[in-house]
């Protein structure tokens, strides 16, 4: 019998980084297949655990597996959630309550002695916590906030559209010499907005991809997302709003009541001028890696700034009302004259195109 084959990311919980792994289910664990081992690593259905009941319809699943501590492994399928529950219904009963930090209560003990110590040297707060959060940890909130934020909206998903994202975000991904591997999707909102999301996630909307004139436009955007990411702003961002103690019961109870809108609040924060300053620092190195001038990044930055203001040359009442919306992303990320020179004095070398004409065109209509 030929079982099916699902596409999912996977998590050691050991680094940063998550894979893509292909998921099949055999008949009696969960196979996932990974690039650099021969033989697929082995979840006993009996033994998995997942992050909330898993319910039939559900479009995603995050499971975990006593047998393997700390890894994560998550499958955005539609079709996964009922497949998987066929070979383990007890994902269906919340009995197996989800412990965030994985190997269990001393994590999550010493994660809290350690902000404690934090809190009584006076450091950068939220800053530090935010460097001591258990990757699977930040993953998790990023996936909650990712779902409340794409929740209403489409995702654009177009096959080649995706292929070519895909490309762009490997390369830079491998350019930020990070060790990380970022994730990011694409929403169909009309605004133009991106912003971070903890895990080494991001979200960019279709009106980005729209008002963007060039892939390198799209590159450097992606690259200052990148930035935060790497510094871990929106994971601080979330914790300067909601508190260290709302997250030391999360993390004690694994109640994510009290994280019901991080979501809402991703999209309330509002990096300071030293954050956007750091990412578009690792924007303009992640470029230079790539060998993708960081010219057009610049010019993109100005001309947004130019709609902010309503300089646009073709605007009129209705359209100015519009414009206004439509630079959302400034709302997170605070724009100023400096910014737009740095990238502008950066362009000291030509650079390649960040993608082939025909993948740039495929990413245009990704939401199409
Ligand atoms: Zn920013």
């Amino acid at each position: 019998m030929d079982a099916a084959t699902y596409s999912g990311r996977y998590s050691d919980g050991q680094t940063a980084a998550t894979r893509p792994v292909q998921v099949t289910l055999a008949a009696t664990a969960v196979e996932i297949a990974l690039v650099d081992k021969s033989e697929p690593e082995r979840w006993t259905y009996t033994k998995l655990r997942a992050a909330a009941p898993v319910s039939w319809r559900d479009n995603e699943v995050l499971l975990r597996s006593i047998e393997a501590p700390g890894a994560t492994l998550f499958v955005p399928d539609p079709g996964f959630a009922s497949a998987v529950l066929k070979h383990s219904p007890r994902l269906s009963v919340s009995a197996h309550r989800w412990r965030y930090a994985a190997p269990g209560l001393a994590i999550t003990a010493a994660f809290i002695l350690g902000i404690t110590a934090i809190y009584a040297l006076q450091l950068h707060p939220a800053q530090a916590v935010a460097n001591v959060i258990p990757h699977a940890l930040r993953e998790a909130i990023g996936r909650k906030a990712m779902a409340e934020l794409t929740g209403d909206h489409r995702e654009c998903t177009s096959a080649e559209g995706t292929k070519a994202l895909d490309t762009l975000v490997g390369e830079l991904s491998k350019a930020s010499e990070s060790g990380k591997l970022f994730s990011v999707r694409v929403v169909n909102w009309d605004l133009v907005n991106a912003f971070a999301v903890p895990g080494e996630q991001i979200v960019i909307s279709g009106g980005l991809i729209e008002a963007a004139k060039s892939a390198d436009e799209v590159a450097g955007v992606l690259a200052h997302e990148m930035g935060h990411g790497i510094e871990l702003h929106p994971e601080a961002g979330i914790i300067r709003s909601m508190g260290v103690s709302a997250l030391i019961q999360l993390l004690a109870g694994g109640n994510t009541g009290s994280l019901t809108n991080v979501g809402a609040l991703l999209l309330e924060l509002r990096y300071s001028r030293e954050a956007e300053h750091e990412a578009d620092t690792h924007a303009l190195r992640i470029l230079k890696n790539a060998d993708i001038s960081p010219k057009p990044f610049g010019d993109f930055f100005k001309r947004l700034m130019k709609i902010e203001s309503g300089g646009s040359s073709n605007s009129d009442s209705s359209s100015k009302a519009q414009s206004s919306a439509d630079t959302a992303i400034f709302s997170t990320h605070p724009p100023t004259p400096e910014r737009a020179k740095m990238a502008t004095d950066a362009a000291t070398y030509p650079g390649k195109p960040s993608l082939s004409d025909m993948d740039w065109r495929a990413l245009k209509a990704i939401c199409e």
